[in-house]
């Protein structure tokens, strides 16, 4: 069986979601229509920005990442203000 909708992979543990298409939105003028995506599970990152590419991140890794970031941040801030123990 077919279905429409939006399969997510984790760049880096490579665990995967899937969100489907529950039923369509038209356009006016009857043109075209567009799926709507019932929305991504919270906490998952989509196209974060890392160095010169964008990637996805499962709601774990996003955790990670994040937390990884708010560490590598303070301690420049520490650094810059000098309270660096030494
Ligand atoms: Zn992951």
């Amino acid at each position: 069986m077919t279905e429409y909708g939006l399969l997510v992979t984790c760049d880096r543990c490579h665990a995967s979601t899937f969100s489907k298409a529950d039923g369509e939105v038209e356009l006016s003028g009857g043109w075209e229509a567009v799926r709507k995506i019932t929305p991504i599970p919270d906490g998952w990152s989509l196209s974060t920005k890392v160095g010169d590419r964008y990637v996805d991140l499962c709601s774990k890794c996003a955790k990670e990442f994040g937390k990884l970031c708010t560490n590598y941040m303070s301690e420049c801030f520490a650094f810059m203000r000098g309270d660096s123990k030494e």
